[in-house]
C-alpha cells in the first residue's frame, strides 16, 4: 500500500496523482475554493467538477488542454453535486457531455433559477457572513446555467475507451445528492464535498450516521488516492480520520444536547475540547453542524434557515476570531462587496441556457 506521491504539494494548479489521474487544486480550500479531478482516458480527459466562476473554470480547462498529454481534449465533465463552487463553471468547459445525477441536476436547475432570491434576501449577520466568505475572490458575471446532457440514478459506469469510470451517488449527506467518481484501475476517487482535508465540514442534513457509513463503504473499496472537495490530496488514513470525525462529532453533540446546552453554548464549549481536531480549519462551521446534529438527535429541534445558519457562523466568528485556525478579523467592507453583488444579482436561467 503506497501513500501519497511525494511530489504532490498543495499549490494551485494541475498535479499528477497517478499516471492516469490528476487533481486541480485551489488552496487554501476555504469557501468557494474547491478541487477538481481529471482522469486521462484514451478518449480524452474526463473532468470532475469545475470552479465557482468562469475565470477560474477557464484556468482549469486551459491547464487540461495544455497538459501536453495525448488526447487532452475534454471528453466529458462529471459534476459531483449542485453547489456553485463545483458546478457554476460548467458553462466555460469545452466539452459536449455533462454528466450529473438526476437529483443533483434538479437541484442545480432550481439553484440557477433562485440564486438572486436566495442571496439577495440575506440580511443582517447572514449577509455580513456571505460578503466575508465571497470577498472579492470571485467574478460571477459570466456564469450561465448549463444543463447536464446525461443523468443517472444510484450508480453508473461510463466507458471512455479502455478506461471505465464508476460514479456512485449518495443521497442526503452533504446535499440531496453527492456522487464520487472512481477509477478502480488507478485506485483513485474524486470525493466531491463528501470529504474535506484538515477542516471541519459543514453538516446541513441530519444524517451523520449515514455519512460515516458511506465512508466505510468507500474504505471497503480498493482505493488509495482521494481528491477531496476542498484541501490537500488525501490517503486512506485521511478517509478513516474523516469517518472517525463524523462519529466523534455526533457523540460530542449528543452529550451537550443531553445536558441541555443551547447550540451556541455547545459550540463555544466544543471548540475548547477539539482534541485531535484542534488544527482543523473552518471552526465556524461547527456551530452549523451542531445545530444540524441536534436535529438528528431530536427531530423536534427547529430547522434553521440559510440566513440563520450564516448568522450563527458570523456571531461565532465574532466571539472566536484570532483564537482559532483560519478565523481572522472580518475584511473591510470595500474588499468584500464585489462577489456578493454579482452573486445576489445573478439569475442564471435569465442569463441564458444552453
Ligand atoms: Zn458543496
Amino acid at each position: 500500500m503506497t501513500s501519497l506521491p511525494l511530489h504532490t504539494r498543495y499549490v494551485t494548479g494541475l498535479q499528477a496523482v497517478t499516471p492516469g489521474a490528476s487533481a486541480y487544486l485551489q488552496p487554501d480550500g476555504h469557501y468557494g475554493l474547491n478541487n477538481a479531478g481529471v482522469f486521462w482516458t484514451p478518449q480524452g480527459a474526463v473532468l470532475v467538477d469545475t470552479a465557482f466562476d468562469v475565470p477560474r473554470a477557464r484556468h482549469i480547462a486551459q491547464a487540461v488542454l495544455h497538459s501536453g498529454r495525448d488526447h487532452s481534449q475534454i471528453a466529458a465533465l462529471i459534476l459531483t453535486h449542485d453547489h456553485g463552487d463545483h458546478s457554476f463553471g460548467a458553462c466555460a468547459i469545452p466539452t459536449p457531455r455533462v454528466i450529473m445525477s438526476s437529483t443533483a441536476a434538479t437541484a442545480l436547475r432550481e439553484a440557477a433559477a433562485g440564486t438572486r432570491v436566495r442571496y439577495g434576501s440575506l440580511h443582517g449577520a447572514g449577509r455580513e457572513m456571505m460578503e466575508t466568505l465571497l470577498a472579492d475572490k470571485f467574478d460571477f458575471t459570466e456564469v450561465k446555467y448549463r444543463a447536464p446532457t446525461e443523468t443517472f440514478q444510484g450508480e453508473a459506469r461510463f466507458g471512455f475507451g479502455a478506461t471505465t469510470l464508476r460514479v456512485i451517488e449518495f443521497q442526503n449527506l452533504h446535499t440531496a445528492s453527492d456522487s464520487i467518481v472512481v477509477d478502480e484501475e488507478q485506485h483513485v476517487a474524486v470525493m466531491g464535498d463528501l470529504m474535506f482535508a484538515d477542516s471541519h465540514i459543514p453538516m446541513f442534513m441530519p444524517r451523520s450516521r449515514h455519512w460515516s457509513a458511506a465512508m466505510d463503504q468507500v474504505l471497503a473499496m480498493d482505493l488509495e488516492h482521494f481528491i477531496p472537495g476542498h484541501g490537500r490530496l488525501c490517503s486512506r488514513d485521511d478517509v478513516r480520520a474523516h469517518r472517525d470525525y463524523l462519529l466523534w462529532i455526533y457523540d460530542e453533540a449528543e452529550r451537550r444536547f443531553r445536558r441541555g446546552m443551547p447550540v451556541s453554548a455547545a459550540a463555544d464549549d466544543l471548540v475548547m475540547h477539539l482534541g485531535p481536531y484542534a488544527h482543523y480549519q473552518r471552526a465556524d462551521v461547527l456551530i452549523n453542524s451542531l445545530d444540524t446534529l441536534y436535529r438528528e438527535i431530536s427531530p423536534d429541534h427547529p430547522r434553521s434557515s440559510f440566513n440563520e445558519h450564516l448568522a450563527q457562523r458570523w456571531h461565532f466568528r465574532m466571539r472566536w476570531r484570532g483564537k482559532l485556525p483560519g478565523l481572522t478579523d472580518p475584511l473591510p467592507l470595500n474588499t468584500r462587496l464585489g462577489g456578493f453583488r454579482t452573486l445576489s444579482e445573478m439569475n442564471m436561467l435569465g442569463a441564458g441556457t444552453e
